[in-house]
């Protein structure tokens, strides 16, 4: 007796049309997975012999979304929420603690949050060594910041589990140091060759200050907001020092946050052609019933004031995995790259959406999340079914 053959793929996921930032339109197609990497990508009439099949019929298949500025290190911080709740049962596949931890917690931050979390996580680590667990004035005090605790586990973790640097730039925050933390920030990225994301919020420290010392890769999170100062400075022009930052390469982020963006700003900046490079949410317990809710929905906001889908899916994708130093791996449907997918329905908008500052837009189009793959493993069956 000959034995049954053994299917060629693991996993095959049809009936979906599959979409890439890049190449802009859905396309009808069959993904073929094995081991964990996307193993082939088939025309919609051909039929793949795999173990398991994954029923796409109606949805959207895009690379595995990814939030690169969120709040998850439960355990330690009031703000966190549950890395699986904003992560795989959203459509998101991987999520970037955006500072919560510093050096003294990054031990707990992994066991509790990045090992047992069904979702892909990452760490900025903050430049205070103690993060955001200890309140939220952690530049205030420079004995904290950019410490040889912190040099260690950089030493080990760079490129591993963390990604980048965090420096929050807020009156609040720094106290009286003004930019001394983010210039130690800034010396530690340059030592690992990691990003540095700043958090720009209420001044001081001077805007202009804190974008001159960025250099091309680093993020600017919370770029839209509708605060006093920031983009516009006040005035009707964008501020010179983020048109100087966008030419070396400096990233602007949506970062939506409790308080951070605003339709009104980024409206007036897509007239003056400045176009976000990234959309994640900062989305923590204060945000996360509204108005922030989900990267998707954070998505959704974007694609309401008229950016077209292709450019905003490649803000939570491409551009993103680019950050995180994954382009080979990750931000897109490709042969060869990790099976990070995600379901996504899309449906003809009429939600009301809710920016920060309480005003609203409809969407003409809204995106609503389906499911989520993992290095080929479906995380959520019960979503799409
Ligand atoms: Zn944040």
């Amino acid at each position: 007796m000959t034995p049954p053959a053994v299917p060629q793929f693991d996993t095959s996921i049809w009936g979906g049309a599959v979409m890439n930032a890049t190449t802009g339109l859905p396309v009808p197609a069959t993904i073929a997975i094995r081991d964990g990497l996307i193993a082939g990508v088939f025309s919609a009439d051909h039929r793949v012999e795999a173990t398991a099949t994954i029923d796409a019929r109606g949805l959207l298949v895009t690379a595995g979304l990814i939030d690169l500025h969120a709040h998850v290190f439960r355990q330690s911080t009031d703000l966190a929420v549950d890395a699986d709740r904003i992560g795989v049962d959203q459509g998101v596949t991987t999520i970037v603690d955006a500072g919560s931890t510093g050096a003294v917690d990054f031990a707990d931050f992994r066991a509790h949050v990045i090992e047992p979390a069904a979702t892909r996580v990452y760490s900025f680590i903050n430049i205070s060594d103690t993060g955001l667990t200890a309140g939220r004035t952690e530049l205030s005090r420079m004995e904290d910041v950019g410490t040889p605790a912190l040099h260690r586990l950089l030493g080990q973790e760079a490129h591993r589990s963390i990604r980048g640097i965090k420096a929050r730039m807020s009156a609040s925050v720094v106290g009286a140091n003004g930019i001394e933390p983010l210039r130690v920030a800034r010396r530690f990225a340059s030592e690992f060759s990691l990003p540095v994301m700043v958090h720009v919020g209420t001044e001081p420290p001077v805007y202009a200050d804190v974008l001159d010392l960025l250099v091309e890769g680093d993020v600017v999170s919370h770029a839209f907001h509708g605060k006093r100062g920031g983009l516009f400075g006040g005035g009707s022009r964008i501020d010179p020092a983020a048109l100087r930052a966008r030419d070396r390469g400096v990233l602007f982020d949506v970062g939506h946050g409790s308080a951070s963006f605003s339709f009104e700003t980024l409206e007036r900046a897509l007239v003056a052609g400045f176009a976000p490079d990234l959309a994640s949410t900062d989305l923590h317990t204060e945000n996360v019933d509204g108005p922030v809710h989900s990267l998707v929905t954070t998505l959704n906001k974007l694609l309401a004031v008229g950016l077209p889908l292709d450019l905003v899916l490649g803000y939570a994708t491409a551009n993103a995995a680019a950050v995180l130093g994954e382009s080979a791996t990750l931000g897109s449907v490709q042969i060869g790259k990790v099976a990070d997918i995600s379901l996504l329905h899309v449906g003809d908008g009429s939600a009301e959406l809710t920016d920060s500052q309480g005003a609203t837009r409809r969407a003409g189009l809204t995106l609503a999340a389906r499911g989520a793959i993992r290095a080929g493993v479906l995380q959520r069956q019960g979503a799409i079914l």
